[in-house]
């Protein structure tokens, strides 16, 4: 009955999504069993935004879901970086957002036996709080320290809507905007296909209309009683 319902939702959510447009359900906060609801009926991609959750979760899981795959969201702190190397099926991370933390990414790189995706995050609300690159020449000197790496690779950029505007979703549509056209800017210069990680529950349509590659779907796809 439960199923069916995590089912229900989930088409319905994917019926907006292009073949190049992956869903990501952020499963941080939630229980095992709900991630376990999505994973039964066929979903593999799943985020965390705290490394000590992540790590729980991936060992808990490692049985039981044996296909899962973990995506990194949150802000990463770089004496975390070894615990995040311990996460079973580690697929993709989503937050980095300096050159130093990279750089400890790239020194602890060996601990890994599997290929981990890297994006970079890139500041396009411009707010203070947010963390990430913020400019184009910050991005390439990412780009060239990932390009003699093992393990990591260069799989795309993130950002994030702005929180604090009148029109969240103005702002939205520009902050994604803007990634597209660093996307297509770096594409070009450096012979890249990069993927765009941008889209929460709130702001996720205008994502998908602005080319998101990953939708990093929490709150909407667990808060679904009412429909
Ligand atoms: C929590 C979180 C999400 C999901 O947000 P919802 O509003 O619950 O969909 C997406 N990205 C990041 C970085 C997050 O921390």
């Amino acid at each position: 009955m439960k199923n069916l319902k995590f089912q229900e939702h989930l088409n319905r959510v994917l019926l907006d999504f292009s073949p190049d447009q992956h869903l990501l359900i952020v499963s941080k906060t939630r229980t095992l069993d709900e991630i376990r609801a999505y994973y039964d009926i066929g979903h593999r991609h799943f985020g965390e935004n705290r490394v000590q959750e992540l790590l729980l979760k991936s060992n808990e899981l490692k049985v039981s879901c044996p296909e899962i795959k973990w995506h990194m969201i949150g802000h990463l702190q770089s004496n975390k970086v070894k615990d995040l190397f311990k996460v079973h099926h580690l697929e993709s991370i989503h937050s980095v957002d300096s050159i130093h933390l990279l750089d400890e990414l790239i020194k602890n790189e060996h601990r890994l036996n599997q290929a981990v995706g890297i994006f970079l995050q890139f500041n396009t609300s411009r707010e203070e709080e947010k963390s990430g690159f913020e400019t184009i020449e910050e991005l390439e000197l990412a780009i060239t320290r990932l390009k003699n790496c093992q393990h990591l690779y260069l799989q795309g950029l993130m950002t994030m809507g702005a929180l604090r505007v009148d029109d969240q979703m103005k702002s939205a549509e520009a902050c994604f905007r803007e990634l597209a056209e660093v996307k297509a800017e770096l594409d070009q210069k450096w012979d890249l296909d990069l993927q765009l990680s941008m889209g929460m529950s709130q702001d996720y349509k205008i994502a998908l209309a602005e080319g998101a590659n990953w939708l990093r779907l929490g709150t909407m796809m667990f808060d679904i009683s009412g429909d």
